[in-house]
């Protein structure tokens, strides 16, 4: 049985895409190769090793250093409806004894272990009869006897592997070359495993956003620039899929469209089609990618806003495998922004998860409305620091122009604290600009000392402003009090008059000609 990690993905992570790098290790370690991955802090490990255990016969056994980040992974996976348990001295007897259960009648699907637990013969025992199909260690370099992090119990891990002779996947942020060796001498044995350094940027592939404004034409224009190459252009509607690529035909190219509500036989022409055939441009919804494999893909438009940062990244990846350049351009506005909030917000997601993806469409945002190099901004989102400027952007093309935005962001911070951070955008706007609506009156915000301090700007520029704060993440729309704005961390220098802030000067005059939309 083959369940598509993609489908893992979404079910029971909740995740509608892959970070960078995630795919390729999952698949690696899902087909059973030994692998070392170095991945920045937070840049998402624990899913290689959690998904593959999924896909993978047997119990996969999770060796980590750290007792608390075991006990949220297993509560975590439980959650989700995954079998996990853990194996710590901070267990209770009920607790072990539940572990010890479901390994013996073969439910258990993940096993946390300690690495002291591995000096016990009774485990060894345990494990070797458990059936175990993957041994995953998370921070792989406790076993350097040179690092900070030495683990004693660590030098087991080899003896283990060799002993159960399964594949082993360990895990870092701890990237030198030294440290890198002494892992594959004590838990490969010196047999070289497949690596996966950081260094997820992909160099050839030009980064641009633009603001819709009549959005067909800017996409009728960017492909008929690239008249015979091979693309995708994305929609948020399968209704869209198909009038585009009509347009599209009218205009002389080759253009089909693909979506989930296809039946599966005319999905697989489309995909042979794409595959074999030069200049095709298949217009699609995110059903079309996951297995398409063609290298020579030259470009990538995306006529609506992705979900979040993370699908952004891997949508674009799709283009120029081959390392030969390649294009993108995504376009958002006002309704994209709004349609994504809500969602969010109407899925059946808990809260916490509803919050995190209200993050990571904020994180898009923030790269839509990017004040400087956009790749720079990306791959800081993924944990990896850029010495220079990419070069290959449209903000590096054009570097766009910015003004001191700061006291007008402390005026909306200010309105947005005196009024106890309930509310959302709109109505702050209404206060700041001095517009006595019926809820301004019944909550008597017209006595406020921000009420119209802010007739200077419009109430369009206002919701510039604040979209623009969103991506600075000063601000956060709170999905269980309809969007109140609360502040973050972030903003408190900002409202201590200790740090400035630029805004884009571009999207300030845009939006005088359109009222676009915030939560
Ligand atoms: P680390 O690499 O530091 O171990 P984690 O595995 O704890 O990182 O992941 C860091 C955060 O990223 C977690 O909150 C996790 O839920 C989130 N995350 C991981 N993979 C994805 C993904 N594909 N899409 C969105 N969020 C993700
Ligand atoms: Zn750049």
């Amino acid at each position: 049985d083959t369940v598509a990690p993609e489908a893992l993905l979404q079910e029971i992570f909740g995740f509608d895409a892959f970070r960078p790098g995630q795919g390729e290790i999952v698949e690696a370690v899902a087909a059973g190769r030994n692998v070392l991955a170095i991945m920045p802090t937070g840049g998402g490990k624990s899913l290689c090793y959690q998904l593959p255990a999924l896909m993978r016969e047997g119990v996969t056994v999770v060796i980590s250093p750290l007792i608390a980040l075991m006990r949220d992974q297993v509560r975590g996976l439980r959650e989700a409806g995954v079998a996990a348990g853990a194996l710590t001295s901070g267990n209770t007897e009920e607790e072990t004894e539940e572990v010890w259960q479901m390994l013996e009648t073969g439910a258990l699907r993940l096993l946390y272990l300690a690495p002291e637990r591995l000096a016990s013969a009774g485990a060894q025992r345990m494990l070797a009869r458990a059936g175990v199909g993957l041994i995953a260690v998370d921070e792989a370099h406790c076993v350097s006897q040179w690092g900070h992090d030495f683990r004693p119990d660590y030098l087991r891990i080899g003896e283990l592997r060799r002993a159960l002779d399964v594949p082993l996947a360990a895990f870092t942020a701890t990237a030198d070359a030294e440290t890198q060796a002494e892992i594959v001498t004590r838990l490969f044995d010196g047999a070289e495993p497949q690596r996966f350094l950081r260094g997820f940027d992909r160099p050839n592939i030009h980064l641009a956003f633009q603001a819709k404004d009549q959005p067909r034409r800017q996409i009728l224009a960017f492909a008929g620039a690239r008249k015979g190459r091979s693309g995708i252009v994305y929609c948020g509607t399968r209704a869209k899929t198909e009038s585009l690529s009509r347009a599209l035909s009218e205009e002389g190219h080759s253009a089909c469209f693909y979506h989930g509500g296809m039946d599966p036989e005319a999905r697989r022409a489309v995909e042979t089609r794409f595959a074999n055939e030069d200049g095709l441009i298949v217009v699609a919804t995110v059903a079309f990618g996951m297995g398409v494999d063609k290298p020579d893909i030259r470009w990538v438009a995306h006529a609506d806003l992705p979900k979040s940062i993370e699908s952004y990244y891997q949508e674009i990846g799709r283009a120029g495998r081959d390392g030969a350049a390649a294009e993108t351009l995504t376009l958002f506005g006002p309704e994209d922004i709004r349609l994504r909030r809500s969602q969010i917000d109407e899925g059946m997601a808990p809260p916490e998860r509803r919050a995190a993806d209200h993050g990571r469409l904020n994180a898009l945002l923030g790269l839509a409305e990017a004040l400087g190099c956009r790749r720079r901004q990306l791959l800081r989102y993924f944990g990896e620091e850029m010495a220079e400027d990419c070069g290959n952007c449209d903000l590096c093309d054009r570097p766009p122009e910015v003004f001191d935005g700061t006291e007008a962001v402390r005026k909306a911070l200010s309105a947005a604290l005196r009024t106890g951070e309930n509310f959302g955008a709109g109505h702050l706007i209404d206060i700041l600009t001095g517009n006595e609506t019926d809820k301004v009156k019944q909550r008597r915000h017209d006595e406020l000392p921000t009420f119209g301090v802010g007739r200077e700007l419009k109430k369009g520029e206002w919701h510039a402003v604040f979209r623009q704060m969103m991506g600075h993440d000063l601000v956060r729309p709170d999905p269980e009090r309809h969007g109140a704005l609360v502040m973050t961390e972030a903003a408190r220098p900002i409202l201590r008059g200790e740090q400035g802030i630029s805004l884009r000067r571009d999207i300030m005059a845009r939006a005088t000609e359109r009222r676009p939309a915030v939560k």
